[in-house]
């Protein structure tokens, strides 16, 4: 695989407004033109906004996704909560599940694997979040934390078409510190590897996450494990965004 069809996920979590639309729409000029066409770039926005994202890029190659979802397939009294279902009626074709700041406020793998399962129902493509605490890579648990997260957060679950894996080690979340390479190529490996254990085919994209900025893009990209970016902070700066797109992509 080449660089040039990597997936860049922009995680914008409880941030931007209506207006911040223009930001996005500077990124269409850039994967319209031939060198980056066949990279995939999907926006999540808050809730309040994936309606006009839809909307404002129905006729680009930029999808849109939502942040989070409840495990309720259906409709139903739940107060305050956003299904998959209706994540989909409002043109979103991604949804992310089992980011580190929704497990640490008490998500489970049990609780994501509903998730997963009813993001599968409506035909969502799934972003599914795993990695490691710094305690945990501390006590060198890494690879069983990561192994337990995917096994237990795909349970029974039979197709993996829609489905993507985002690295993110907890303690590379927001903070500018990144993995060393040897690091990062071992955690991948070791994830893919977990993945050919599940019995699925290997056409499941990995991506990384976690302090993804235009001065560290091009050396991540380099590892050839690494088939996509979640961009949590830099891809708030439209610029910083298509700096790392542009990094990227050789
Ligand atoms: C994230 O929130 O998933 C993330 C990777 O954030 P940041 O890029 O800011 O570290």
């Amino acid at each position: 695989m080449t660089n040039n069809n990597m997936i860049f996920v922009a995680n914008w979590k409880m941030n931007g407004n209506f207006s911040d639309i223009s930001k996005a729409k500077i990124l269409n000029k850039l994967i319209k033109q031939r060198k980056f066409k066949r990279n995939k770039v999907v926006y999540c926005p808050p809730y309040t906004l994936i309606k006009s994202f839809s909307d404002n890029f129905k006729k680009t190659n930029i999808s849109v996704g939502a942040q989070n979802c409840h495990h309720q397939s259906e409709y139903g009294a739940k107060t305050g909560s956003i299904n998959c279902k209706l994540i989909k009626s409002s043109g979103a074709k991604y949804v992310i599940i089992g980011h580190s700041e929704n497990r640490i406020d008490g998500e489970t793998d049990n609780l994501l694997n509903k998730k997963i399962q009813s993001a599968i129902k409506e035909n969502l493509n799934i972003i599914f979040c795993i990695g490691e605490t710094l305690n945990q890579k501390k006590k060198k648990q890494t690879s069983k934390i990561l192994k337990n997260q995917l096994f237990n957060g795909l349970r029974n679950i039979k197709n993996f078409k829609n489905i993507s894996i985002a690295y993110e080690p907890v303690w590379a979340i927001g903070t500018g510190i990144v993995p060393k390479k040897s690091e990062l190529e071992r955690n991948m490996k070791l994830i893919k590897t977990y993945l050919k254990k599940l019995k699925r085919n290997n056409s499941i994209k990995v991506l990384y996450g976690g302090s993804v900025k235009p001065d560290n893009a091009s050396e991540l990209s380099k590892i050839k494990e690494i088939e996509g970016f979640l961009i949590g902070g830099a891809s708030l700066n439209a610029k910083k965004f298509v700096d790392i797109i542009k990094k990227s992509s050789i």
